[in-house]
């Protein structure tokens, strides 16, 4: 599985999926996670705050994996931190390969979440009773097992299953590749004016006519 790539600020330049802390480490200067990693919020909690490359919020799977990812690696860093550490150990601990070092773990620990959230997805498509669960299970399924070839012969059913049963939450249940050609061409339904996509309740509704 693809790792998340991420940055304690300065440890590289290249695209990161999430950065906490500072920008520059200075490997000769000493930090401490008070203050360098987490800071005062107005209503005085200390927070530790991570931003996230907009890309990863288009897919369930990358958004667990970074978010797990993340606090694994900022928790480790708050337990070592609590006394004053050098740049060069702060550095050194999120170099990737390096068994044992934050970022090692945090691969780890964001892989498991994802496998978590398979096996939970899995589940819910062995246990869908409705006519539009199942569907979509039943495309699914024919999609692992690779018996249809490409994903609009998924996405197509899978768009009506969502649209008729109203349930924005199915659409979560699509492998990655059939979630992104249902986006595309969602978007292109509304663009040609034969569909309306609202949000109701946090939850996307689409008409299709
Ligand atoms: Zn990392």
């Amino acid at each position: 599985m693809a790792s998340s790539r991420d940055a304690l600020g300065g440890a590289g330049s290249g695209e990161f999926d999430a950065t906490y802390g500072h920008n520059l480490i200075n490997p000769r200067k000493q930090y401490k996670f008070e203050g360098d990693i987490s800071s005062k919020l107005i209503i005085g909690e200390r927070r530790a705050p991570v931003y996230i490359r907009l890309g990863v919020l288009e897919s369930d799977e990358h958004i667990i994996q970074t978010v797990a990812h993340e606090i694994s690696e900022i928790e480790e860093a708050r337990y070592a931190m609590k006394v004053l550490t050098s740049g060069r150990t702060l550095l050194d601990k999120t170099l990737p390969n390096i068994k044992g070092n934050w970022h090692y773990d945090a691969v780890t620990a964001g892989d498991q979440a994802v496998n978590a959230f398979r096996t939970t997805i899995k589940l819910r498509i062995l246990t869908m009773s409705t006519e539009h669960e199942k569907i979509i299970a039943d495309r699914v399924k024919m999609w692992n097992e690779g018996s249809v070839h490409f994903a609009s012969d998924v996405a197509y059913p899978a768009i009506r299953a969502i649209s008729e049963s109203g349930k924005g939450d199915l659409f979560h249940l699509l492998p990655l590749p059939i979630q992104t050609e249902v986006r595309e061409l969602v978007a292109q339904f509304v663009a040609d004016g034969v569909m309306e996509v609202g949000v109701k309740g946090g939850m996307t509704e689409a008409n299709i006519s």
